[in-house]
Order: structure tokens, then sequence, then C-alpha cells
């Protein structure tokens, strides 16, 4: 599956940082993940730090999937409202979801600090209304998350224009946002994994995966077979392809990156990612060289043939919306992206096994707006289920949401 088109800024920016043998002959492991962009990274690194043997087997380079594509910015706003999330599951799984995902960050950056250098900052969040008729709805899920304890401050027009410079109805202001480099991220936690003796494979498929009561099989592409006690399938948005179920939607998401820009020029946009209550939305975040990244502008449908020909057209647009909320801001998209992406119905992602293959083989898909975030989730949540423990959102992460 072609997950991306264009020139993703990370990739460039990063180059091929490290690669890593294909697999050559028959191994043993405990834990097998295939896939090696930033959730795989997460998971092979909760696991192999508690004592797991685990390999973890990639088809192209390490991170050069979605997650070279990711604008990432770290946020616990699910793409569906916590009023929206809570009168579908009731506000206790709501709220627990929205209370992970703060945690998440906060994992993150523990993360982030430990492995050095992949760019992490925390930051401001922006939630503002793009029409004046989405005020009402942000103005209760600013309530409702103020309730719970989340920190947010509500800004009227007046305060908007005043801090950040142009005009809205309302916006919710989060005080726990983050930014990083996945695919920085991604090589460093799995080159640590390799050099305290795990096994990472890049340039290997897995072409078969066959569980029994004892074991799983999986089998490369070019015949070699690794057997393990379990499986995580973190093949990104290609995991549909696994499951005869279907779970998710592919789209199109688009996004360019500026020069850097002088500091004070951007202003609050140093310390602050926006998004709108548009959909798609416009979204926004600098990085640690002082450069715009902007995205946005999805496609409802995901062919891969059209999206490498909409970057540049895509990227004026994005470019021009940026440009009206931001006269002053010099708008140059020196490289500009587009990625496969994909989401569910209720913004939630899939952690867990699916009936189809049994409790030895684990999905990962970290589908959705912050599909980063809950990756990091995904990594507490699948050793738990790996050692039969139970984990508060491993119901509501489930498959079991579709029967
Ligand atoms: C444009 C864009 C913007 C985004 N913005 C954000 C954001 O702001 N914040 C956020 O949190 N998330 C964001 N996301 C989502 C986020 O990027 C994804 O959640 C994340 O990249 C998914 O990582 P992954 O490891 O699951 O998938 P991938 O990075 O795609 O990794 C899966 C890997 O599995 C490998 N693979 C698949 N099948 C096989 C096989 N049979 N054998 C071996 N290997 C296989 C693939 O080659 C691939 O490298 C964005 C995504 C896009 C595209």
């Amino acid at each position: 599956m072609d997950l991306k088109s264009g020139y993703p800024f990370w990739a460039i920016k990063n180059g091929l940082m490290r690669t890593f043998p294909a697999l050559d002959h028959n191994i043993v492991c405990d834990v097998a993940i295939i896939g090696g962009g930033i959730t795989g990274a997460l998971i092979a690194d909760d696991l192999s730090s508690n004592g797991y043997a685990v390999a973890i087997i990639e088809q192209r380079d390490i991170g050069w999937g979605s997650t070279a594509a990711s604008t990432a910015l770290l946020q616990y706003e699910i793409d569906t409202h916590l009023t929206e999330l809570a009168a579908l599951y009731g506000e206790v799984d709501a709220l627990k979801a929205y209370r992970a995902c703060a945690e998440a960050i906060t994992d993150l950056q523990t993360l982030a600090e430990t492995v050095g250098d992949v760019d992490f900052e925390m930051q401001d969040s922006l939630y503002y209304a793009s029409r004046r008729r989405d005020k009402q709805p942000l103005k209760d899920e600013f309530l409702l998350r103020q309730k719970h304890g989340f920190d947010v401050e509500w800004l009227e027009p007046d305060g908007i224009k005043k801090q950040y410079g142009f005009k809205s109805s309302g916006a919710i202001l989060s005080k726990k946002a983050a930014r990083i480099d996945p695919y920085r991220l991604t090589h460093k936690l799995l080159d640590r994994m390799q050099s305290s003796g795990h096994h990472v494979y890049d340039r290997t498929e897995i072409k078969n995966l066959k569980p029994s009561a004892e074991q799983v099989e999986l089998t490369t592409t070019s015949g070699f077979k690794i057997s393990c006690q379990s499986v995580v399938m973190a093949t990104g948005y290609s995991s549909q392809k696994w499951l005869k179920q279907k779970v998710a939607s592919n789209r199109s998401s688009y996004a360019f990156i500026t020069d850097p820009i002088d500091p004070e020029l951007l202003g609050e946009l140093n310390r602050t990612m926006m998004w709108e209550s548009a959909r798609p939305y416009l979204y926004m975040r600098t990085t640690g060289d002082g450069r715009l990244l902007v995205g946005g502008e999805d496609d409802d449908i995901d062919i891969s043939a059209k999206r490498d020909k909409r970057v540049d057209k895509k990227a004026r647009t994005l470019a021009n919306k940026v440009e009206k909320l931001f006269p002053k801001l010099p708008m140059n998209p020196t490289f500009s992206w587009a990625g496969t992406f994909a989401e569910t119905e209720d913004g939630l992602p899939f952690f867990g096994p699916h009936k189809q293959y049994g409790e030895r083989v684990q999905f990962a898909m970290a589908y959705g707006g912050n599909g980063i975030t809950y990756s990091m989730i995904g990594a507490g949540l699948l050793r738990a289920n790996i050692e039969q423990r139970e984990h508060p959102l491993a119901e509501l992460f489930s498959f079991s949401r579709l029967d």
C-alpha cells in the first residue's frame, strides 16, 4: 500500500538515520511486532523494557510509512468531542479516553527526555470556532472539560483577537499538548532496542500469519519463519487488509512546512498549536527550528495517484487559509506532502485481538487525529492483554464496539 506522496519533512530532514538487516533465517521470540512505525516502536519499547524478547519486522525502512508523513501534534483532544463521546458511550468511558490521552502526553514527554533530541516541546492548544454556529457546541465542550478538571480556558472574540490576532467567535485554550519529531523518536527507540539485544529487521515483509493454540507462526515473502507467543499487528493504515470486517475508512490528508520564520512574526504560534471546529479541519504548529507546519484539506477517499497530483495545489489552498488568519506571516510551502489517514466512525482506535485470529494476535490500529497519543496508550494496553491483566481502556478500544 502506497502511504504517502510528495516530500514528507521528517524523512527529508533526518534522512535514513539507520538501516537494519533484512531477516535471512528463522527466528523464535516472545512477541513479534509487524510494522516499524511509531506505533510498533512504542509497543516494542514497552515490551522489551518489561522483559520480553521482541522482534520488530518492517517491510520498508524504519519510520518510512505514515510516521514520516505525520504532523505530530500531540493532543489529549480527540477528534470526537468529549460531549459527543459521552453521548455515545457514557461520561465515565468518555472521560477515561480523554484522561488516558492526557496522561499519554506526559508519558511521551518522559520518553522523549530519556531518548533525547526528538524535538519534543510542551505546547498549548487553541481550538477555535470556524463559524458562528460552532460557538455553542465548543462552549458546551469547554464546560464539560472544565467540570472534569481539564486545564482549559474559554476565550471570547476580544481575547482571541488580542492574544492571537485573528477573528473567531470563541475558542478553547487547552494547557496540555506537545509537538515531536515522530520519525526521529521511532528511530531512536528502535536503535536503543537493537543495542540492548532485541531484533529489528527492515526490508522484510510478512505475507502470512498462522495462529495456533501454542504459538503464532509468521512467514516472510522470502520464506523465513518467525515463531512467537504473540504477534502485534502495528501495520498502520494497511492493517485493514488483514481483516475481513471493515473497521475504518481511509482518506488522504495534506500538509506543508515553511522555511524558518522570524519568531517575532510567529508570536503566540511559537508555543500554541491551533485547530478549528470545521471538518476537515485546518491545523498548524511550529517546529523547534521555527518553521510552521500546516495540515488539513483531507479528501474523503484515498486514491494514491490522485493524491500524488494534488499535493501542490492542496498546499497552496492551505497556505491561503493561513494567510487569511495571519496576513503578516510569509507563507512559502518549502516541502509539501500527503498521506493516507484512516478514521474510525467514533474517532477511537482499535487495540486488541480480533475474533478472526484469536487472542495471540493483537491489533494496534491507532487511527484518528491523535494517533500517536493512542499508540502510547496502546503500548500499555497490549502488554496488559498479553499478560492477561485488566486495562481500563481494553473494552472501549476493542473491536467489540463494532458488535
Ligand atoms: C498527514 C498526516 C498527519 C497526521 N497528523 C497527526 C497528528 O498531528 N497527531 C497524531 O497524533 N497523529 C497524526 N497522524 C497520524 C499518525 O501519523 C499515525 O497515527 C501514525 O503515523 C501511525 O503510525 P503506525 O506506526 O501505526 O503506522 P506506520 O507509520 O504506517 O507504520 C506501519 C508500518 O507497517 C509496515 N508494514 C505494513 N504491512 C507490513 C507487512 N506485511 N510486513 C512488514 N511490515 C509491514 C509499513 O511499511 C509501515 O512502515 C497523521 C497522519 C498523517 C498521514
